[in-house]
């Protein structure tokens, strides 16, 4: 993990900046290393696209408590570099498999080729209240930077939130 080596311009435009509630959140992510290891590999294997998928797993204690990753196909052809779209039949088929095992979806992961692991403007728009939304920076096709978001109260801005690697 180093210092993003892509950060356009648009990173630091007042859109973007809006976009990030300087309060750390005091929540926690709790993921195991290799869920994290997986996405990291996903997000390079699919690179220069960017690839997404959801986070299964509990929220207890106000934190994520992350049990599986699962890729999700990104819908977004038009754009893969820099948007992305969850498949909504992907989504059903986690949560169906989901069904009585205590665990659910707790958030959406996705990656930016090129770019830090900061929230867009974009990313804002299509974000839910109490998911995890972790992203991976993909610089040259190799994984250089994990950081986590949701949602700060007023759902205005995200927070960031401490990664743990268990
Ligand atoms: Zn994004």
């Amino acid at each position: 993990m180093t210092t993003p080596a892509y950060e356009p311009e648009r990173f630091t435009s007042p859109e973007y900046l809006a976009v990030i509630d300087e309060e750390t959140s005091p929540s926690q992510f709790n993921i195991p290393a290799s869920c994290l290891k997986a996405i990291q590999l996903q997000g390079e294997a699919g690179f220069p696209h960017e690839i997404c998928g959801l986070l299964v797993g509990n929220i207890s204690d106000n934190s994520w408590n992350i049990c599986e990753v699962h890729q999700v196909a990104n819908l977004n052809d038009e754009r893969a570099a820099d948007r992305f779209m969850l498949d909504p039949a992907g989504y059903q088929a986690v949560d169906k498999a989901l069904r009585g095992s205590g665990m659910e979806i707790v958030g959406v992961y996705h990656s930016h080729p090129n770019c830090p692991a900061k929230p867009s403007p974009t990313d804002l728009e299509s974000a839910w209240d109490g998911f995890a939304y972790p992203i991976v920076s993909i610089c040259d096709g190799t994984a250089a930077d994990f950081k986590c978001w949701s949602l700060n109260s007023a759902a205005t801005a995200f927070q960031n939130i401490a990664v743990v690697e268990l």
